[in-house]
């Protein structure tokens, strides 16, 4: 079934409020299987919105409106999609009931009981969190129509309450994503490597999204059911883990530091972080985690030469290799580890720029793993021509990325 969104309110055009039903109803409706082809949005005008109908009604099966469902003399949505499709109206008893018990022991004024009158033969669905409610009806051309309420808590309650279980009748399948994680290979190379893939697949399909330093390999699929959906999926899964190898860090998982946390805690293990030009992000970012104390045992923020030495890192390795170095980010890994007594202990040491060193070029970051029995350091040429924040955020990834793939280890 092909869906039209049609969200009525002037202030949506006016740019006033973000559209957060459309995309919300975006995702409901794509889970259900049924196709979101056109999303419109009009102002508060009868005229207007009986255009926008019409080209609505030539292009879709199903309309669903959001907004203009309440008591006030700019919410004509209910009355124009009507008197549009030619359904008449009648007042609902339990919308009314429930309107007038919401009002009780205070005046109602009477265009209040607008918001009960509701299309004949109509499914009602009623509002658990305000006062106007929706409705889904079939029109006498065929059409599919379904009203909800503008305000956001409205609009997801009456969703998961009423209007989804009421559309599943027509939909006959179900969409299903799983976003494959990866760190550690550009777009572009991931692109490359998964190119014939990507154009030969059509069910499922196979899309990447690039985030800060770290692409999402999104696999799409329409099926009847979810197990086939996931049946369909799963050669296609297996095969681009197999292609891009342990660059894949999760699927459908938040971030590469909610993994790392729980990779520590399934161990009962933890960490430990010395920040130089990261400055505390990489702690940031753990902590941002509810529960990060089980397995993140503390960061230090090392941003001048004296706090490395105060964490213990050798004041003549210093001298000698400068702070930019990977003797530095080691010995900020491996003092990290004792001083916090922790399982693991990381370091970040480099040059975020804009300003040079003299020495190095901005973007040289080494990031340093300690392990109870091995330390490894990774250098990193994150870009000259990348601005500080992206550095920083690049940094914190990779030295995350030197314990996931260390603990992966110890799981095999
Ligand atoms: P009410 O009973 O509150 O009048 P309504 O169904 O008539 O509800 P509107 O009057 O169109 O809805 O909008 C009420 C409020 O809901 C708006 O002021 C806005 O804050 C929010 N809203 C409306 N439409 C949207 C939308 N598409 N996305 C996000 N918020 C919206």
């Amino acid at each position: 079934m092909t869906a039209e969104i049609l969200s009525v309110g002037t202030e949506l055009l006016l740019g006033n409020i973000v559209n957060t039903d459309a995309r919300d109803l975006a995702v409901a409706l794509s889970g259900l299987g049924i196709d979101v082809h056109w999303q419109s949005v009009v102002g508060d005008n009868p005229a207007r919105l009986r255009r926008a109908l019409a080209v609505a009604a030539e292009r879709a099966e199903l309309i669903v409106t959001t907004g203009g469902l309440g008591p006030t003399c700019d919410d004509l949505t209910k009355q124009t999609v009507m008197d549009f499709f030619g359904l008449p109206m009648v007042r609902d008893a339990r919308a009314e009931a429930d309107l007038r018990a919401f009002f009780a022991g205070r005046e109602m004024p009477e265009n209040n009981l607008r918001q009960c009158d509701l299309p004949v033969g109509c499914t009602p669905f009623y509002n658990s969190c305000g006062t106007a409610p929706g409705c889904g009806v079939r029109t006498p051309d065929g059409h599919v129509l379904v009203l909800l309420p503008g305000p956001p808590k409205e609009l997801n309650a009456m969703l998961l309450l009423s209007a989804l279980p009421w559309l599943r009748q027509f939909s006959g399948a179900v969409i299903v994503s799983h976003d494959l994680m990866c760190f550690g290979m550009g777009e572009s190379a991931i692109e490359t490597r998964l190119r014939d893939r990507m154009n030969a697949l059509q069910n499922p399909t196979l899309a990447p999204y690039a985030k800060e330093g770290e692409v999402r390999l999104r696999v799409t699929v329409k099926a009847a059911t979810t197990a086939e959906a996931e049946a369909l999926m799963a050669p296609v899964i297996a095969e681009v883990r197999e292609t891009l190898g342990d660059i894949v860090y999760g699927m459908d998982v938040p971030s590469i530091e909610a993994v790392v946390l729980e990779r520590l805690r399934a161990l009962g293990k933890t960490f430990a972080a010395a920040e130089s030009c990261t400055g505390g992000l990489l702690a940031q970012r753990v902590t941002a985690i509810p529960g990060a104390s089980e397995a993140f045992a503390g960061g230090v923020t090392v941003y001048t030469n004296p706090v490395k030495a105060w964490l213990g890192v050798d004041p003549e390795t210093l001298d000698r290799c400068g702070a930019v170095s990977a003797e530095v980010a080691e010995q900020l890994a491996v003092r990290v580890r004792e001083k916090l007594g922790a399982d693991y202990g990381l370091g970040i040491t480099g040059l975020a720029g804009p300003g040079t060193d003299g020495v190095h070029e901005v973007g040289t970051v080494y990031v340093a793993l300690a392990t109870p029995d091995k330390t490894e350091v990774r250098p990193l040429a994150l870009g000259a021509r990348s601005d500080r924040s992206r550095v920083r955020a690049l940094a914190v990834n990779h030295a995350l990325d030197l314990l996931r793939r260390e603990l992966e280890k110890n799981e095999q």
